[in-house]
């Protein structure tokens, strides 16, 4: 088993920007392999959810809204995949669901950490945390936890956490994790994107001991429910779109925006590695500070830290009162 740290740089993997969930899978047996989505039923968790139901696997969607998933999914041509109950918002809905898996008595191959609230307005959950932080991060940190005895079963699975590049807008707060004053939504996105990429370092970090790894993924932009907290006008003065509702083509498409969540969760040439953040198919490069690129590409040294990375789990674990490594 490889225990050197991974580099962050590219691989070569042959694909890029453009290619697609399908593309990325081709080729790539997953029959006997069981996964779970989260939000695997919306935007780019349908695609990926699709492309790993192609390439033979079991999966499991768990959802905040079960009815609405079994709806999506079938409509989908998707009705062989599973659907459970899981709010991440709430630690005794992500404690419900790890049990049941677990008293199922599989084993988890892939672990796809991807559901996800972006920009919201200030809202408390659990025990009065800010909701961006407490769903994107804390909630797949006490999920992928929890299940750790299963990932351990799969002898040799992976773990991916979906960042963004809106983890360049912040660090991890530890002085105010909370927000409990001067709330910005998009601040609060970027601490919980830089926290989704700095577990995916930490649970590498101390999984890979055990056959586990864990990959951190931009996506890319691509239009999904996730916008739904943006007004129009906002994604027009961004550049997202025009007046006319026409879309930038820096934005990919649903099943773009899939493949390099898949190319983390099955790429064989990813096998011994970990850690890392991934971008277009590729292990991306750190930005390159100044240049004309670095709002959109690369990642910032905060969301790769090795010590946050390690702060950010203790925190975690006291917060959640949930670590598998303790
Ligand atoms: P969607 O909004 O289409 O899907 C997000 C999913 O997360 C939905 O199924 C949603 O459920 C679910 N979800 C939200 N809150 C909870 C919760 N409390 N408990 C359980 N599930 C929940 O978004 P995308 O497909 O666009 O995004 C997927 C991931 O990719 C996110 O983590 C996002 O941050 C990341 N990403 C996306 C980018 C983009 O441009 N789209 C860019 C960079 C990163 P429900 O349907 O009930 O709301």
């Amino acid at each position: 088993m490889t225990t050197e740290y991974t580099q962050q740089q590219p691989i070569g993997s042959g694909f890029g920007a453009k290619s697609t969930a399908a593309e990325v899978a081709a080729g790539i047996d997953l029959s006997g392999k069981t996964a779970v989505v989260t939000g695997g039923y919306s935007g780019i968790g349908l695609e990926a959810t699709r492309a790993l139901v192609g390439a033979g696997a079991t999966v499991i969607v768990p959802a905040r809204r079960p009815e609405v998933a079994r709806q999506v999914l079938d409509s989908a041509g998707l009705a062989g995949v599973e659907v459970d109950e899981l709010d991440l918002a709430d630690l005794a809905s992500v404690a419900g669901f790890a049990e049941r898996f677990l008293a199922s008595g599989r084993s988890l191959d892939l672990l796809i950490n991807n559901a996800g609230i972006m920009a919201a307005p200030l809202a408390r959950v659990g025990d009065g945390w800010e909701s961006q932080f407490a769903t994107n991060h804390l909630g797949h940190f006490a999920l992928a936890n929890r299940l750790w005895p299963a990932l351990v079963a799969g002898h040799g699975a992976r773990v991916v956490a979906l960042s963004s590049t809106g983890h360049k807008r912040s660090g991890i707060r530890f002085d105010d994790l909370e927000f409990s004053e001067g709330y910005d939504k998009w601040l609060a996105y970027g601490q919980a994107k830089t926290a989704n990429s700095l577990f995916a370092v930490q649970l590498d970090e101390l999984g890979r001991h055990q056959g586990v790894r864990a990959f951190a993924v931009h996506p890319g932009g691509i239009m999904t429910p996730l916008q739904r907290h943006l007004p129009r006008e906002e994604m027009i003065a961004a550049g997202w779109m025009t007046e006319d509702g026409t879309v930038s083509d820096r934005f990919k498409s649903t099943q773009q925006g899939a493949a390099t969540s898949i190319w983390a969760a099955t790429s064989p040439a990813l096998e011994g590695m970990g850690g890392v953040y991934c971008e277009d198919c590729d292990i991306a490069l750190p930005t390159e500070v100044g240049s004309p690129e670095a709002r959109i590409h690369g990642v910032d040294a905060h969301a790769i830290d090795r010590a946050d990375a390690a702060r950010l789990w203790t925190v975690s674990a006291e917060l959640t009162g949930v670590n598998a490594f303790a």
